[in-house]
């Protein structure tokens, strides 16, 4: 007997986001057009004000978009035709790729499979066979931070620019309590729509404390001019627009309540799978339990925010729990289902093999955790999940 058609859980609900506070959406888009102020303008200043005081950091610069965040960034600390750069191999492209259009290599390291972060020992371990290496870049992936303080000390001891992609971890804090981000020379926010704070559009920030960074930013940014009419170097243009500056001023406001939100709908899965027998990613499985493991929540004050919730399932029975799911209208995603060294634009590279990476992109899957989701919508995810395994 097939059980009632389900409304759909989608992974992101951002209409639903929208109709929650479209009427300060609506006033504040209002605004923007009466200001005339369409690209840069007081939407732009304010919001970077907003977002460096957020991040805890000394400033913020707006860009276009997460990748642009991650191109000026390093570009900003020296990297250039030759260079090596660190990156784990478990990301999302644009990590690898802003490397690569700077002329550098990225030298891929694998990441620890409890957290799916690369961790400075790894960090190091891909290092040694470097002879040229210039910034290494920690990826806060998921939403948890990769070991801030860590990577500042490693960042000393290789004296190399850390450069953190903290595009999916805004509002996390690390283990000392600091926001992620805020210990790198410059750490890179993206504002895609699906972020925990999302424009309606592409936008991007990089953050950071030194004012002459600050100022290669701006001006790489704005075709590498130095002052009106002059222009020091070759650079790109990457703005953010007022539009999305309102609307994400207008987000930035929310976004405590959505993250405790999201923290909520991960501490109920948590919950509820532990109690079916699944054991959390640093746990090992018990012979009767669920075979499925939950992400490891940090102990306060590290804050993970959740962009994704990962669980992780033996790589054979993933596309069956995927279709199981997708038959009851609930929606689960891949991130990433290869790693970067596997992906045909880096096979110049060379082959490598990375086990923890392959692994974790043979056997995780995204579960849907967004702050729009409903507790009935939860509680059907945890009741699909445990039921495929008790068919
Ligand atoms: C989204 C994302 C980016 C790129 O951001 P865009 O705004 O899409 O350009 C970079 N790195 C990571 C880890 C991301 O999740």
């Amino acid at each position: 007997m097939s059980p009632p058609d389900p409304t759909p859980v989608p992974l992101q609900d951002l209409q639903r986001q929208y109709r929650q506070i479209a009427p300060e959406i609506d006033a504040a888009i209002r605004a923007v057009l009466d200001s005339g102020q369409y690209v840069g303008g007081a939407e732009v200043s304010r919001l970077e004000e907003e977002f460096a005081a957020a991040c805890g950091s000394g400033f913020a610069v707006g860009c276009a978009s997460g990748t642009d965040a991650l191109w000026l960034a390093l570009r900003a600390v020296g990297v250039g035709p030759g260079d090596e750069v660190v990156c784990p191999a478990y990301s999302f492209v644009a990590t690898a790729s802003t490397v690569a259009l700077l002329g550098a290599r990225p030298v891929f390291a694998d990441v620890d499979p409890s957290t799916y972060t690369m961790t400075p020992q790894d960090a190091r371990r891909a290092a040694q066979g470097c002879g040229r290496l210039r910034a290494v870049v920690p990826v806060d992936l998921f939403g948890l931070c990769a070991d801030p303080p860590g990577f500042e000390a490693l960042g000393e001891e290789l004296g190399v620019a850390i450069v953190t992609d903290a595009a999916q971890s805004i509002g996390a804090r690390d283990a000392e309590g600091e926001a992620a981000g805020s210990r790198a020379r410059l750490g890179c926010f993206s504002l895609y729509p699906t972020k925990n704070v999302g424009a309606y559009g592409d936008a991007g920030v990089v953050v950071g404390r030194d004012p002459e960074l600050r100022r290669r930013l701006r001006s790489f940014a704005a075709h590498g001019s130095s002052s009106p009419n002059v222009y020091e170097e070759i650079g790109i243009n990457s703005r953010i627009d007022g539009l999305q500056a309102a609307v994400v001023r207008v987000k930035l406001r929310h976004l405590e309540e959505w993250t405790k939100r999201r923290r909520e709908n991960a501490a109920f899965y948590d919950a509820e799978l532990a109690r079916a027998g699944a054991a959390d990613s640093a746990t090992p499985l018990d012979a009767g339990g669920l075979p499925l493991r939950t992400p490891r929540a940090p102990a306060a004050p590290a804050r993970h925010v959740y962009h994704h919730y990962v669980v992780r399932v033996p790589a054979d029975v993933r596309s069956a729990l995927r279709a199981h799911l997708s038959d009851r209208g609930i929606a689960t995603g891949l991130y990433y289902d290869r790693g970067l060294h596997q992906q045909p634009c880096f096979a110049h590279l060379g082959p490598q093999r990375l086990p923890e990476t392959e692994a974790a992109a043979r056997e995780t899957l995204v579960l849907p955790v967004h702050p729009e989701l409903g507790s009935d919508q939860r509680r059907r995810v945890v009741e699909a999940v445990v039921g495929f395994f008790q068919r």
